[in-house]
C-alpha cells in the first residue's frame, strides 16, 4: 500500500472541497440546479480521486471516494449525494477489476451514512462538533472494511493488511478535515446570508420609520434620506440627494443650524450624540419643526458622515405651548380658587399649599410647608383620615373624607377633602394631591336637615296613623306605619303595585272615586271605610286623600275603630239615656199630675176635713134626733096605765124615728162599702115599667102628705127590661124622688125614663127651691150640702147624692142636674140599655111562701138576740122551722147530732169559733149541707175567705127579707 498515493489523493479530495466551497459560496442555497451542480461536482471529485488511486492489488483499489460521498451526504443532503454516488458507481463500474463489487459497496455505505446523519441533523438529533464528525469518520470507513468481504477470497486479507491501518487514521482524518471545511463554509454563508437578511431589515426600518433620517458627508451635504424624510419635505430622492443640509433641512436662522455646517464637523470623532431643535420648510413652504439628533459615524467609504435622525415635533410644540398656557391657567386657578388646594408627599408633608390656606384657614404658605397634613386634623378624625388616605394610595384611585382642620386661629373648619395619588413616569406614587372645600356651612346644614329630619321622623313615629305615598297612577312607592299589623297587607304584597291590583273590592271604588277627584281638583278627599285587618277583625278607618307634588298622592288612614265603638257605646247610651229620659219625663210628668191630684187631694182633704166637721156637727144632730126621739118615747112607754091609743102613737113615733136612724147608717155603710171598692153590681133583667108603678105606688103617699102632686112617666105600651143591677137602680130613684119631695115646700114632684139604642135616660124633677148654679157639681161630693136654711131645715147626711152619683157610675151611666134657685130641680141619670126580650122568668121575686118550704128545718147561728129574732121571724114567717146556736161549737154539735137540718144560716162573727172555721168543720162532717154566711162590713177578701171555707152563699147585713128568702129559695127549690 502506498500511504502517500493515498495521502495524496486525499488531498486531492480536499482541494477539489475547498475549490467547491469557494465557488457554491457564491450561488444560492436550495435551489434544484444548485443541489444538481451540487452532486455533479462531489462526482467529479471522486472522479478524480479514482484516476489517481493507491492500488492495493490488482483491479482493487483505494482513493477518497468514502469521504467525499460520506461528505456529500452529511452537508449536500440526499439527492447531490445519490447523484455524485451515481457517476461514482458508474466511473468504478467501468473501470472494472476484482474490486468493482467492494468499490460499488463502498460507494453504497459511504453514501447512505452520510444521507442518514444528514437526516439527523436536519431533525436537530446530533450537533457536528468535531468528536461526532470524527465519530462519523470511523463508521464510513470501518464500514468501507466491512466491504472488503465483498472482495475474491484470495485477495481479502492481503487487502485488508494492507488498508487497516489508512482506514483507522487517514480516512477518518481526511474526513474530519473535509467536514471541517465544509462546516466552516457553511457557517460563513449562513453569516452572509443572514447579514443580508439584517441589513434588507434594517433597510426597511430607515426607510419606513416615522421619522426623518438623513446622512450629511463631511461637507455638509444630503447623502442619504429615508423615504419619510422625502414624505414630509415633498423632494424625490434626485432633488435632494448632493444639496446643502443648511437651507434644505433646516433653516440658518436656527440655533443648532452651525451642526449642519462645517461647525457640525466637530462632532465627528467624539462619539457622542446631539440634541438640536430647527425649523424647516417642506418644498411646499410648510414650516416644520424637528428635533434633530445628529451622530457621529463612518461611511462604506471610511469617509467620516453624520447621521441626523429628526422627529417632527410640529405639533407637540403647539401643545407645549397649550401645556404653558394651561399652567398659567392653572396657577391662577389655584391662587383664586375657594378650594383648598395641597400637595403632601408619602409623609404626608405639605409640598404645596394653594392661596386659599391663607383666605379660608388664615395661614401663610411657610406655615404649612413642610408640615404633616394630618397634624392639623381633629384627633377624633385622625384615624378615619388616615386609613382613607391609605387606601387611596394603595388602589390608586381618589378617595374622599370629611374631616376638622384646624383654622390659624385654633378652630376647626369642616371640609371635605379629595386625595388623588400622584404616579411618576415610572410608575412610583411619590405622593397625593388633597383637594378640600369649607363645608362647615355644608355641614351645619346637614346636621340641621339631620335632626329636622330626626325630629320629623320621631315625630311620624309617634303619629299612630298609616300613610301612603302613590304615584298618580295609584302604584304605591312608600309608607310609613307605627304598627304593621294595622296594615290590611304585608308591604311587600302592595309596594310597586297600583291599589287596583291590592284593595278588597268593597273599598276599591271608593279610593278610584276619591283618586279621581283628588286629580281634578287637588284639594283632599275625606271618607270613611271598613276592612277586614290581616288578623281577621273588622277594622274602621277615615281616609284623607290628597296630591302630594304633581305627580304623586299621598293617602293618611287613621284607625277610627276605637272611636267607632266608643260612638257606637255613645249612641246605645244616648239611646238609653234617651229612654231613661223620656221614662223620667214620663215619671216627672206622673209626680206633676200626682203632685196636682195630691194638692187636689190635700185640698180635698182639707176640705173633707172640714165638711167632715161639719158631718159630724150634722150627723151628731141626725143620729141623736131620732135616738132622743126613741129613748123619749121609749120612756113614755114605762108609764103604767098608758092609754092604748098613745101606746100605739108612741110605738110609731119610735119605729118611725129607727127608720131614720137605720137609714142614716145605711148611708154611711154605703159610702164607706163604694170607697172601699166593695160594691158589687150583680146584673140581672129587670122590667124598669114594673119599677116605675112599684115606685108610684111607694111616692104617691108621700108626696101626697106633703101636698105634692106626684107624677111618674113610663110607657103605656110595652115594658121596657134591662139588665142592671135593679136594687141600685131603685136606690138611686129613691135617694132623688126622697130630696125632690123634702126639697119642694109645694108645687109638684114628677120621674119618668126614656130609652134610646144605648141608654136609658131617667128624670127626677121637682118644683122646689132649687140649687145656685156654683152648687151644680159640688152637691154630689160627699158630705155636700147647699147652705140653705130650707136643707138644714130638712136635715140630712149630705151623702145621698154623692152615692147615688157613684152607684150610678158603678151601672155605667152618669148623672147631672139642671136647677134654678126658687124654680126647681131636674136631676137626670142614664144606665146602659142591655134589652131583654123574654123576663117572664127573670122578674123580680115576690115576697111569697113557698109550700114547699113547710117542714124545712133551718139551723141559724147567731149569738145576737135581735138578729137572731129577725131572720127567725122572716124565716118562720115562711114556714120554716127555725133552731138556735149561740156559738160556732154549738153549731158544729148540733149539725153532728141533728141530721135532720136541712139549711145552716150562720154569722161570720161568732163566740168561740168563727162562722168560716165553723162552716169548715160543718162542710166536713155533712159537704151537702147547705151553708150561707152572713156578715157585716165584709171585704173583698172576707167574702173569698167564706167561700174558700166552703160555704154556698153568702148575704150582707142589713139583710133585707126578699133578699135572704131569694137565696134560701135557690137551695129549697
Ligand atoms: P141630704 O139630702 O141628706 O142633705 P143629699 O146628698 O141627698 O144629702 O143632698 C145634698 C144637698 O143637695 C141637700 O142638702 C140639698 O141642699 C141639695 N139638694 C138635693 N136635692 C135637692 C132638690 N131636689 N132641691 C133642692 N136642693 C136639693
Amino acid at each position: 500500500m502506498d500511504y502517500i498515493l493515498l495521502i495524496g489523493n486525499i488531498a486531492i479530495l480536499i482541494s477539489v472541497s475547498v475549490i467547491f466551497n469557494f465557488i457554491s459560496r457564491h450561488w444560492k442555497f436550495n435551489t434544484l440546479q444548485y443541489r444538481i451542480l451540487t452532486g455533479i461536482l462531489f462526482g467529479l471529485a471522486t472522479i478524480i480521486g479514482m484516476i489517481a488511486p493507491a492500488k492495493v492489488a490488482p483491479g482493487v483499489f483505494f482513493d477518497g471516494r468514502s469521504i467525499i460521498l460520506s461528505i456529500a451526504g452529511l452537508f449536500a443532503g440526499s439527492l447531490p449525494a445519490l447523484l455524485a454516488a451515481a457517476i461514482a458507481a458508474t466511473f468504478r463500474y467501468i473501470t472494472g477489476g476484482a474490486g468493482v463489487p467492494m468499490g460499488l459497496l463502498v460507494i453504497t455505505v459511504s453514501t447512505s451514512i452520510g444521507i442518514f446523519f444528514h437526516v439527523l441533523r436536519e431533525r436537530n438529533k446530533i450537533q457536528l462538533t468535531i468528536p461526532v464528525l470524527l465519530g462519523i469518520g470511523y463508521l464510513v470507513h470501518l464500514g468501507m472494511l466491512a466491504c472488503t468481504l465483498a472482495l475474491p477470497y484470495t485477495q481479502r486479507h492481503e487487502v485488508v493488511n494492507n488498508i487497516l491501518i489508512p482506514i483507522l487514521t487517514v480516512y477518518p482524518v481526511g474526513f474530519l478535515l473535509v467536514s471541517i471545511l465544509f462546516l466552516d463554509s457553511e457557517n460563513r454563508i449562513k453569516s452572509v446570508e443572514e447579514l443580508s437578511k439584517s441589513e434588507a431589515r434594517y433597510k426597511q426600518l430607515v426607510e419606513n420609520a416615522q421619522m426623518i433620517t438623513v446622512k450629511l458627508n463631511v461637507h455638509g451635504e444630503i447623502i442619504f434620506i429615508n423615504r419619510y424624510g422625502l414624505g414630509l419635505l415633498g423632494y424625490s430622492r434626485q432633488e435632494i440627494i448632493g444639496r446643502k443640509a443648511i437651507d434644505t433641512l433646516i433653516l440658518k436662522e436656527n440655533p443648532g443650524s452651525p451642526y449642519f455646517t462645517e461647525l457640525g464637523q466637530r462632532l465627528i470623532g467624539t462619539q457622542e450624540a446631539l440634541t438640536t431643535e430647527g425649523s424647516c420648510f417642506s418644498r411646499s413652504g410648510e414650516h416644520l419643526t424637528i428635533l434633530w439628533v445628529l451622530t457621529n459615524t463612518v461611511g462604506t467609504s471610511s469617509q467620516p458622515e453624520m447621521l441626523c435622525t429628526g422627529n417632527n415635533i410640529t405639533g407637540l410644540v403647539g401643545a407645549q405651548e397649550a401645556l404653558r398656557e394651561s399652567q398659567i391657567r392653572l396657577k391662577s386657578i389655584m391662587d383664586h380658587t375657594n378650594d383648598l388646594i395641597c400637595q403632601i408627599d408619602l409623609n404626608g408633608r405639605h409640598l404645596y399649599v394653594s392661596q386659599s390656606y391663607k383666605k379660608i384657614l388664615g395661614y401663610e404658605t411657610h406655615d404649612l410647608i413642610g408640615k404633616p397634613f394630618f397634624s392639623f386634623l381633629h384627633p377624633d378624625d385622625l384615624a378615619n383620615t388616615i386609613t382613607t388616605f391609605k387606601s387611596a394610595l394603595l388602589s390608586r384611585a381618589p378617595k374622599s373624607t370629611s374631616v376638622r382642620f384646624r383654622a390659624a386661629d385654633g378652630n376647626y373648619v369642616w371640609i371635605e377633602s379629595h386625595g388623588n395619588t400622584i404616579i411618576n413616569k415610572s410608575g412610583r406614587i411619590t405622593g397625593m394631591v388633597v383637594s378640600s372645600r369649607d363645608i362647615t356651612e355644608q355641614v351645619k346644614h346637614q346636621k340641621e336637615i339631620e335632626e329636622s329630619e330626626f325630629r320629623y321622623r320621631t315625630l311620624l313615629n309617634a303619629i299612630p296613623d298609616l300613610m301612603f305615598v302613590q304615584t298618580n297612577d295609584g302604584v304605591y312607592l312608600d309608607y310609613h306605619c307605627s304598627d304593621e299589623s294595622q296594615l290590611l297587607f304585608p308591604p311587600q304584597s302592595f309596594i310597586g303595585k297600583k291599589y287596583t291590583e291590592v284593595l278588597p273590592p268593597t273599598i276599591l271604588s271608593l279610593f278610584e272615586d276619591k283618586f279621581k277627584r283628588v286629580k281634578e281638583h287637588l284639594g283632599i278627599e275625606k271618607f270613611e271605610y271598613a276592612a277586614k285587618l290581616q288578623s281577621g277583625e273588622l277594622g274602621y278607618f277615615e281616609a284623607r286623600v290628597t296630591s302630594f307634588g304633581p305627580d304623586k298622592i299621598l293617602s293618611i288612614i287613621r284607625d277610627i275603630t276605637d272611636r267607632k265603638r266608643a260612638e257606637k257605646a255613645i249612641q246605645k247610651s244616648e239611646q238609653l239615656l234617651k229612654r231613661q229620659n223620656e221614662e223620667l219625663n214620663k215619671r216627672n210628668q206622673k209626680i206633676v199630675s200626682i203632685n196636682k191630684e195630691l194638692t187636689l187631694a190635700k185640698e180635698k182633704a182639707e176640705e173633707s176635713d172640714r165638711l167632715k166637721s161639719a158631718f159630724l156637727a150634722n150627723m151628731s144632730h141626725e143620729i141623736r134626733t131620732p135616738m132622743n126621739g126613741m129613748l123619749g118615747f121609749a120612756d113614755l112607754l114605762r108609764r103604767p096605765n098608758l092609754p092604748e091609743e098613745k101606746r100605739k102613737l108612741y110605738v110609731d113615733i119610735i119605729n118611725a124615728n129607727g127608720n131614720q136612724l137605720l137609714a142614716i147608717i145605711n148611708d154611711i155603710i154605703d159610702i164607706s162599702k163604694i170607697e172601699a171598692g166593695q160594691v158589687i153590681t150583680e146584673l140581672i133583667p129587670v122590667n124598669i115599667t114594673k119599677l116605675y108603678l112599684e115606685i108610684r105606688d111607694q111616692f104617691t103617699p108621700l108626696a101626697k102628705a106633703r101636698n105634692l102632686n106626684f107624677i111618674a112617666r113610663y110607657p103605656e105600651v110595652g115594658e121596657v127590661i134591662t139588665k142592671t143591677d135593679a136594687t141600685k137602680l131603685r136606690q138611686v130613684l129613691f135617694n132623688l124622688l126622697s130630696n125632690a119631695i123634702k126639697f119642694t115646700p109645694s108645687g109638684r114632684v114628677e120621674t119618668g125614663f126614656s130609652a134610646t139604642d144605648e141608654n136609658l135616660l131617667f128624670y127626677v124633677m121637682d118644683t122646689g127651691i132649687g140649687i145656685q148654679q156654683e152648687f151644680h157639681n159640688t152637691i154630689f161630693e160627699r158630705f155636700r150640702q147647699v147652705e140653705d136654711t130650707i136643707s138644714r131645715q130638712q136635715g140630712g147626711t149630705g151623702l145621698g147624692l154623692s152615692i147615688s152619683k157613684s152607684l150610678v157610675e158603678l151601672l155605667g151611666g152618669s148623672i147631672w142636674l139642671e136647677s134654678e134657685p126658687g124654680k126647681g130641680s131636674t136631676f137626670f141619670f142614664t144606665i146602659p140599655y142591655v134589652k131583654i126580650e123574654d123576663v117572664s122568668t127573670h122578674t123580680e121575686q115576690e115576697e111569697v111562701v113557698h109550700p114547699l118550704w113547710h117542714g124545712k128545718k133551718v139551723l141559724i147561728g147567731e149569738d145576737d138576740e135581735a138578729n137572731y129574732q129577725y131572720l127567725d121571724s122572716i124565716l118562720t114567717g115562711a114556714g120554716i122551722q127555725t133552731v138556735r146556736a149561740t156559738s160556732g161549737l154549738d153549731v158544729v154539735e148540733f149539725c153532728k147530732h141533728n141530721p135532720g137540718i136541712d139549711l145552716a144560716l150562720i154569722n161570720a162573727k161568732m163566740p168561740l169559733m168563727n162562722g168560716y172555721e165553723t162552716t169548715k168543720q160543718i162542710k166536713e162532717l155533712r159537704g151537702s149541707l147547705p151553708v150561707i154566711v152572713q156578715a157585716s162590713f165584709v171585704s173583698t177578701s172576707g167574702k173569698a175567705h167564706a167561700y174558700e171555707s166552703g160555704c154556698d152563699a153568702f148575704i150582707s147585713k142589713p139583710i133585707s127579707k126578699k133578699d135572704l128568702i131569694g137565696l134560701i129559695d135557690r137551695f129549697f127549690s
